[in-house]
């Protein structure tokens, strides 16, 4: 199964994502993380999108794209996999099409998880990420605590409020997700890709409406994988 999953900060893409590498043994691909690598490895790139992703604000298309090319034209390239956090643009999601196409794959679904702008806020301040990069495991302290307090349950590092999930800066990312995604969707949606999932409801069953929303799809994404 090929998927993508879109949805503003704070809608539990990370977690689900997780959920759906377990269940259909997906690869899980989070440019969120990847980027966050080139900084600290220091690459040209790393330097160049670290200011910005401190704002909160996009890491220019071109770079993200070619990030996201280099792993698909790598050899051992994901065939079965779940995008989080890419495409984020319409002009990614050209280029992730024409990245697919060149490598004879296609998308299954575009999972849209949708959620109330205050509700994110809400959600968000209670965020606690792994810094390691090995690992990059997100909780929550309201909704997903960890075993111990602010220790990652995978790893043991001392769990961090990350710069881009502090309040000012969610505004700033959900304004910029707003501008971004309407025309990203409308792309899918022509395609019939799009799978609309309320993100409010507990974990469990925002996943297993994922799941029923696989599974309607005419061709039984789900049940085929
Ligand atoms: P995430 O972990 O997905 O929330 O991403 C963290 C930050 O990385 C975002 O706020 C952006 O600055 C940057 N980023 C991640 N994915 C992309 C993308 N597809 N396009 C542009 N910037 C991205």
């Amino acid at each position: 199964m090929r998927l993508v999953l879109v949805g503003p900060p704070g809608s539990g893409k990370g977690t689900q994502a997780e959920r759906l590498v377990s269940e259909f043994g997906l690869t899980y691909i989070g440019t969120g993380v990847m980027l966050r690598d080139a900084i600290a490895r220091g690459t040209e790139t790393g330097k160049h999108i670290e200011p910005l992703l401190k704002q909160g604000l996009l890491a220019p298309d071109p770079m993200v794209n070619e990030v996201v090319a280099e792993l698909f034209r790598s050899e051992g390239r994901p065939t079965c996999f779940v995008m989080d956090g890419y495409p984020r643009t319409y002009s990614q999601a050209i280029a992730f099409d024409a990245l697919l196409k060149q490598q004879y794959l296609s998308l299954d679904a575009v999972v849209n998880l949708t959620i109330p702008d205050d509700e994110v806020v809400r959600r968000i301040s209670g965020r606690r990420c792994c810094p390691s990069l090995q690992c990059g495991i997100c909780f929550n302290v309201n909704f997903r605590p960890p075993q111990v307090s602010d220790k990652c349950d995978r790893c043991g590092s001392t769990l961090i409020l990350r710069d881009d999930d502090k309040e000012e800066t969610v505004r700033r990312r959900l304004g910029e997700f707003h501008k971004n995604t309407d025309s990203l969707l409308s792309h899918y949606r022509q395609k019939k890709l799009v799978r609309d999932v309320s993100a409010t409801d507990p974990v469990d069953v925002i996943f297993e409406n994922i799941i029923a929303a696989l599974r309607g799809d005419p061709d039984g994404v789900a049940a085929k994988h």
